[in-house]
């Protein structure tokens, strides 16, 4: 996707994007030593991002409050941490999420993004997490910041299983790992009925792979609107694109490197 953004930009004699596989033990030495070798910056990810944020000598607001980067960029002020996840996600909604009811499912990392973002920008957003534990902390560490932030207390609770199934919502994201595997069935797994992903729905699924999940494909069926974790991928990767080269990334030639796999 990277790639085939920067033939289309015409950067692809001067610029290459690399995978590098970096154990964590070695995260802090090892991109440390990017800069020195002519890397412009890096994206992170699983396990790296609080690394990354630890590690950069500045971070913008997205990065510091969700407490996690996927961005780094290599600058002659030192290495800056951004959060590209949140704004990719606002990006692939059609309509603002304002004033909207929102369901994050998951506590990990990508839905302490998400409610950042849904939050940050006005919707009333309750969380599940299949251990709760960990959605009550989500909930806690961001309502601080965004109040510290923010003049308002933003609409962020934690929901049980049978408040969420039972709840109406507009916009229902799947921050979890249910349909990583093509067996996995979100209605069983998940604290939704299919009856709430119908019209006027807006479901986005982060899970993404070579198939539509069962969660996206049981949604579309219903007639809700769908983003898949692909149009997030490459939404968030245009984001990082943009901050390093300074140019508009070409998200249909982005799009269809990411699903040509
Ligand atoms: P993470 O930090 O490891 O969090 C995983 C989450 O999934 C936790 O909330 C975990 O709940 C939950 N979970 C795992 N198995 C579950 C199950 N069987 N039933 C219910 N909940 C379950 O991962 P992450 O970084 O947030 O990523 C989550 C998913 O989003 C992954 O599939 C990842 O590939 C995808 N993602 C996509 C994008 C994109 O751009 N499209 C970006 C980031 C992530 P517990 O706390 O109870 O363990």
């Amino acid at each position: 996707m990277q790639t085939a953004a920067l033939r289309e930009l015409g950067l692809d004699g001067e610029w290459s994007y690399e995978a590098i596989e970096i154990p964590p033990v070695d995260f802090e030495q090892l991109t440390g030593a990017l800069p020195a070798e002519g890397f412009v910056g890096a994206n992170v990810t699983i396990p790296h991002k609080e690394a990354a944020l630890a590690l950069a000598d500045d971070a913008s607001a997205a990065a510091t409050e969700i407490g996690a980067a996927n961005t780094l960029s290599f600058t002659t002020d030192g290495i800056r941490a951004e959060n590209t996840d949140a704004p990719g996600l606002l990006e692939a909604l059609a309509r603002p999420p304002a004033g909207k009811r929102a369901l994050v499912l998951g506590a990990g990392g990508s839905a302490r993004a998400a409610a950042w973002a849904l939050a940050g920008q006005g919707a009333t957003v309750e969380v599940w997490n299949r251990t709760g534990e960990r959605a009550d902390e989500l909930v806690r560490d961001l309502g601080r910041v965004l109040t510290a932030s923010g003049d308002e207390v933003p609409n962020l609770t934690a929901v049980s299983r049978g408040q969420a199934r039972a709840a109406g919502y507009e916009l229902i994201v799947n921050c979890t790992a249910v349909g990583l595997d093509p067996g996995d069935d979100p209605i069983a797994e998940l604290p939704l009925a299919a009856d709430q992903l119908g019209r006027g729905v807006t479901v986005i699924d982060l899970v993404y792979g070579g198939e539509r999940t069962r969660l996206a494909a049981l949604a579309a069926d219903r007639g809700a609107d769908v983003v898949d974790g692909l149009e997030v991928l490459v939404r968030q990767g245009a984001a990082s694109l943009r901050i390093w080269t300074g140019m508009e990334p070409p998200l249909d030639v982005m799009r269809e490197a990411a699903r040509a796999g």
